[in-house]
C-alpha cells in the first residue's frame, strides 16, 4: 500500500462514523445506509462491493458531498460535510472531489477536450490554465489525438477516459467513481483500472470505485463489502 502523507484527521482521507441516510417517500422509508463506520486512507485505491440496492452510490453521493446523510459524521481531508451550508459544500465538492459515473456522463455537443474545459471553467479557472490543466489530462489518460473528438466518435474505453480527465482537472484530492467500467467490455474494463491504478500511484490521489465487479479486486489496495447498508467485511 502506498505510503500516506499524515496531514488529515487520524491520517486518514475519509472517515464516516454511523452514518445513516434514510430515504423517506410518504410513509415509506427505505434505510440505504445503516451506521456505516469507515476509515479509508490518504492515498489508496478501495472498492466498494456489493449487489444492487446495498447502497454503494448512497455512500459515495454522501462521501462526496451529493447528498446529506440522515445523521452522523462524514469527514473528508478534515471538514465535517454536514457543519458545511449548500454553498459551501458546491464550492468544497468543486475543489476537492471528481466524479466518474457509468455512463461516461459527456456533453454529446461537445469535442473531448471541451468537456475536460468545461469542469475548470465552472471551477473559475483562468483560460491559459484551463488549457495547460485540459491538455495535460488528456495526455495523462491518453487521448491527446483525440482531443477534438465528440463522444459518438470514440469507444466506451474512450469515453470513459475523457470522463476520467474531466474529474481530474481540477486537481482533486479524491475521485469517487460509481460502476465505471460497467458499460465496458472486460478488456477494456481492465485498461481503465490500470490507468486508475498508475492515477492513484504517480498522482496521490485516493480512489474510491463503486463496483460489483470482480475484477476490481486485482488492482486495488482494499475491498470494503457492503450489504444492506452495512459494512459486513474489509479486506
Ligand atoms: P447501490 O448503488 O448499491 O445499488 P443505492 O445506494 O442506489 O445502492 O440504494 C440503496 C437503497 O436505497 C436501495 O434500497 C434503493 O432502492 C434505495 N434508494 C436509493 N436512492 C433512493 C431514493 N432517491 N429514494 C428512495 N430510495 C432510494
Ligand atoms: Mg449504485
Amino acid at each position: 500500500m502506498a505510503q500516506e502523507p499524515d496531514n488529515g484527521r487520524n491520517g486518514h482521507a475519509i472517515e464516516t462514523e454511523q452514518l445513516w441516510r434514510v430515504y423517506r417517500s410518504g410513509v415509506q422509508e427505505v434505510s440505504a445506509l445503516r451506521g456505516v463506520d469507515l476509515q479509508i486512507k490518504f492515498g489508496s485505491f478501495i472498492t466498494l462491493k456489493g449487489r444492487s440496492g446495498s447502497g454503494k452510490t448512497t455512500l459515495l453521493n454522501c462521501i462526496g458531498g451529493l447528498d446529506r446523510p440522515t445523521s452522523g459524521v462524514v469527514n473528508v481531508f478534515g471538514r465535517n460535510l454536514m457543519e458545511l451550508s449548500e454553498d459551501q459544500l458546491t464550492h468544497w465538492r468543486r475543489k476537492q472531489v471528481g466524479f466518474v459515473f457509468q455512463a461516461f456522463g459527456l456533453l454529446p455537443m461537445l469535442s473531448a477536450y471541451e468537456n475536460v474545459e468545461l469542469m475548470a471553467r465552472i471551477a473559475g479557472v483562468r483560460s491559459k490554465e484551463r488549457r495547460e490543466r485540459t491538455m495535460h489530462c488528456l495526455d495523462l489518460v491518453g487521448l491527446q489525438k483525440q482531443a477534438q473528438h465528440r463522444p459518438y466518435e470514440m469507444s466506451g474505453g474512450q469515453q470513459q477516459r475523457v470522463g476520467i480527465a474531466r474529474a481530474l482537472v481540477n486537481n482533486p484530492q479524491l475521485i469517487l467513481a460509481d460502476e465505471p467500467t460497467g458499460e465496458l467490455d472486460s478488456t477494456t474494463a481492465r485498461e481503465i483500472l490500470a490507468l486508475f491504478r498508475s492515477i492513484v500511484d504517480e498522482e496521490n490521489m485516493t480512489l474510491l470505485v463503486a463496483s460489483h465487479d470482480a475484477l476490481l479486486d486485482a488492482y486495488v489496495d482494499r475491498v470494503l463489502e457492503l450489504k444492506d447498508g452495512q459494512i459486513v467485511d474489509i479486506h
